[in-house]
């Protein structure tokens, strides 16, 4: 009897939604605007004061009484944005006034300086304006109690503008997921260390670490953990202890020392071993003391798509994401493809326009192992089972993950 494992394939929407239902929702924070980029607003914000407060002066010039029909006008002084002195606007008076600054008593509208010829004291009106003209009246721009920014929300630039323009000094954020992460393998070594026979660099604590970080997280490296069940068992237990999630690589598999699947089992419940992709069969999902552990598989692209598939809607969830999926493209093969015939194959692609089309072009060899295959990538086309050959030309999904360039 050939090894078979003993955890069913489920698929890959299942897996999701395993995943999903299990990252909890993380608790909320205060953060100040210096630190609210891409963090994902926890309730809704209404503006608190209106923007402008006062009514201003949308252009560099003179603040003037609309219904004043005199050519020239004597200047009474001047106010400057910020600055509010005690100067009222009469017939037959101006005062100068410059772009955001309020609008003086008396004053009904603005005549921009292109629009008239100062002379000493005076100043000479080239034509009528209507009242209002130039002013941007209290709350033009926001009013008080307006709606601004829902619940879930990711906080960009605009998004932290607009909190700064109300007053608003700190936002109510979903706390960012502390992610463990741990490389398990006795082959492991530091990059910057002289390898020994049989050994490789661990090269999943970086990509993942970084993984995390775009995705949004708090990556906490926690290290190597060799192929013991005591050490596996421990690395696990002391990860989870101060932190939202763990996330694993290598030890998943079939082989003699893949001992992961076994001690969480132990720990807590395994929801999935096996999933029907390629790269990333072996992706196992389970939870600890009610924290999810991504235990993903050793080959560095395995990890990283399972991570991309897996990982990063589950930590978009839980710091309050609704909106992290990718988008998908149709897009159309520049060339023949082989994949694989009986399970979905995400095939790392660089997609780019021509003739208005989104066309798509390998990164080249695909095996899990090869990291450059990952690099220059900016889609993973998903290809269904099939007959396992694609001809150019052929149309099919892809998933992008970042821009596509020229
Ligand atoms: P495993 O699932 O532990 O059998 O690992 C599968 C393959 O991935 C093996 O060739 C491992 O050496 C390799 N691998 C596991 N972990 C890492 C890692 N952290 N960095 C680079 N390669 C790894
Ligand atoms: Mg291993």
């Amino acid at each position: 009897m050939p090894v078979s494992s003993p955890y069913r394939l489920v698929d890959i929407d299942h897996a999701l939604h395993t995943i999903l239902a299990h990252s909890p929702l993380l608790p909320v924070e205060s953060v100040s605007l210096a630190a609210a980029l891409g963090r994902v607003l926890a309730a809704d914000v209404a503006a608190p004061v209106n923007v402008p407060p006062f009514p201003a002066a949308a252009k560099d010039g003179y603040a003037v009484i609309a219904a004043d029909t005199s050519r020239r006008r004597q200047v009474l002084g001047e106010q400057m944005a910020g600055r509010v002195g005690d100067l009222t606007v009469v017939p037959g008076a101006a005062v100068q006034i410059t772009t955001g600054a309020a609008i003086p008593p008396g004053a009904d509208a603005v005549i921009m300086v292109e629009q008239t010829t100062p002379q000493g004291d005076w100043v000479e009106i080239e034509s009528a304006v209507a009242a209002g003209n130039e002013i941007r009246p209290v709350g033009e721009d926001i009013a008080a109690g307006e709606a601004l920014l829902p619940a879930g929300a990711t906080l960009g630039p605009a998004e932290i503008g607009l909190l700064a323009a109300v007053g608003l000094a700190q936002a109510p954020v979903y706390r960012r997921p502390r992610v463990a992460i741990l490389s398990t393998g006795d082959e492991l070594r530091e990059p910057g260390e002289a390898l020994l026979p049989g050994q490789i660099y661990d090269s999943n604590r970086f990509s993942l670490a970084a993984a995390v970080a775009q995705a949004g997280g708090a990556p906490a490296p926690v290290g190597i953990a060799i192929d013991s069940s005591a050490a596996l068992g421990q690395a696990l237990l002391a990860a989870l202890a101060d932190h939202d999630a763990l996330l694993t690589s290598g030890g998943v598999s079939m082989g003699k020392l893949d001992l992961l699947k076994p001690i969480l089992e132990a720990h807590g419940q395994v929801h999935f071993g096996r999933v029907m992709m390629k790269p990333g069969k072996p992706v196992t999902f389970a939870t600890v003391q009610g924290k999810p552990i991504f235990a993903l598989p050793g080959f560095p692209v395995s990890a990283l798509v399972s991570f991309e598939l897996f990982v990063r809607p589950a930590l978009r969830q839980m710091q309050g994401d609704r909106g992290w999926r990718r988008p998908r493209l149709q897009v159309t093969l520049a060339h023949d493809l082989e994949h694989d015939a009986h399970r979905t194959e995400y095939q790392r692609a660089a997609i780019y326009v021509e003739a208005g089309r989104f066309l798509a072009r390998s990164t080249g060899h695909q095996g899990s192992g090869r990291l450059l295959s990952m690099v220059g990538a900016n889609a993973l086309l998903e290809l269904p089972p099939g007959s396992g050959h694609l001809s150019a030309g052929s149309v099919v999904s892809a998933l992008l993950l970042q821009a596509i360039g020229d």
